[in-house]
């Protein structure tokens, strides 16, 4: 058995409700190993993943895509001996230069005070047999390229390498959210930043078929499977738009073209999301970044919307977006060069402040309820990552 201690970030500020979170987060853990024979453990407040021999890719994959956790490390499990203690800190020793690094330290912490050292005398005795065992490496206390870390709990732990967790609430504490996916940079990037925060994540695809190939349908759903692997899973629900798009085009002149298919996503959304009992509307939106984003044209495609909108993007820029969106895995996925449907309706001059009441007016002259009726009716729904399920109707 390989074993991972977990460390847990901001769960431990939550007080009387840490208990309800570390739940959730066991659940997630246990549901991203399945079928790999890992084990979750928990205790006096640790987290520990136990996973077979062989099965380290797997497990450290899961870790990976874990929401809630700090960091994470691979790390040996010994007797409570002073001298197993300092074999494995030896152990750890080598494993660092083998790594290239030069400077280590060592930090101790113990929680049974029965053990015959204090942490600074761990760290002390530690330091020296590692010095002694492992020449090439030298002590610094101040900047070490490495840090050779002790906790003496139930059993004594030693390990080296410390990895970055995704930080974060462990999803399915913070409600549920219908996330406006399309195959874009932003939208997956939004998803994940609320599922970050602890919330279950839906998502509603407008496909507008044959005017957007069968390829960008098969790109929102490869992007929901990426995100789904953080989220617990996605369930994506598919909505023929194009008798939408229609109506709109035959309507409307075109410069109101982009904001009123907005308004129609949100009104589908809102009518969706009511149905799938979640709580608010999420998008890709990011204040002035295109036409249809202007705080003038956010005001017009918000308008009708009675659940709230969460916006995670609105103040960011397109760099730190890309940045995240390739941290997460979705960024090659979101480039591919299938247009959404809004691309081909965009005018070429489109309204860039739009008046609400105006607005509000065209769309409600389109008459637009029985076709979102309809559109709602014939959707279909797939589960994206786990756990699989296929092709059923959305409602
Ligand atoms: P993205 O990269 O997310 O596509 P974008 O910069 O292309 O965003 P827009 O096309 O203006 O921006 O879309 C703004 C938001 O509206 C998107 O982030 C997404 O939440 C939603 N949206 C746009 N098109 C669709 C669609 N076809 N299906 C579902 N949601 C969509
Ligand atoms: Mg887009």
């Amino acid at each position: 058995m390989i074993t991972y201690l977990l460390k847990l970030g901001e769960l431990t500020l939550k007080g009387g409700n840490r208990r309800i979170f570390e739940r959730i987060l066991r659940r997630n853990l246990e549901a991203l190993v399945r079928g790999t024979g890992a084990r979750v453990e928990t205790a006096n407040g640790r987290f520990y993943l136990h996973a077979p021999a062989g099965m380290e890719k797997q497990a450290e994959d899961a870790l990976d895509h874990l929401l809630g956790i700090t960091g994470w490390a691979k790390t040996r499990v010994c007797e409570k001996t002073v001298s197993a203690v300092i074999r494995s800190c030896i152990a750890e020793g080598q494993n660092l230069r083998e790594k290239g690094i030069q400077t280590f330290k060592i930090e101790a912490r113990r929680t049974d005070k029965r053990f015959p050292l204090d942490s600074y005398g761990i760290a002390r005795e530690g330091g020296e047999a590692v010095l002694e065992a492992v020449p090439e490496l030298l002590v610094d206390v101040h900047h070490p390229g490495g840090i050779i870390e002790v906790e003496i709990r139930e059993k004594a732990y030693v390990y080296g390498f410390a990895r970055r967790g995704r930080r974060g609430l462990p999803v399915g504490s913070a409600g549920r959210g219908l996330l406006l996916l399309s195959g874009g940079i932003d939208s997956p990037v939004a998803g994940y930043l609320l599922a970050s925060r602890g919330m279950l994540i839906e998502a509603v695809y407008f496909h507008a078929y044959p005017y957007t190939p069968e390829e960008a349908r098969l790109k929102v759903l490869k992007l929901a499977e990426i995100v789904g692997r953080y989220s617990q899973g996605i369930r994506l629900h598919i909505l023929p738009f194009t008798p939408v798009q229609m109506r709109i085009k035959e309507g409307a002149p075109p410069e109101w073209h982009t904001i009123l298919l907005r308004m129609a996503m949100m009104d589908a959304a809102e009518k969706l999301a009511v149905k799938r009992r979640c709580q608010c509307l999420i998008t890709g939106e990011s204040l002035s970044q295109v036409a249809s984003q202007t705080i003038e044209n956010i005001a017009c495609t918000e308008n009708r919307v009675k659940l709230p909108i969460l916006r995670p993007l609105i103040g960011m820029d397109k760099e730190g977006i890309i940045r995240l969106a390739g941290t997460i895995g979705t960024y090659e996925t979101s480039i591919l060069p299938y247009e959404d449907c809004c691309v081909l309706f965009s005018p070429s001059h489109p309204i860039l402040r739009g008046d609400r009441e105006e607005a509000l007016r065209r769309y409600e002259g389109l008459g637009l309820e029985e076709t979102l009726d309809q559109t709602l009716r014939e959707g279909l729904t797939e589960q994206c990552s786990f756990p699989r399920e296929r092709e059923q109707p959305v409602l």
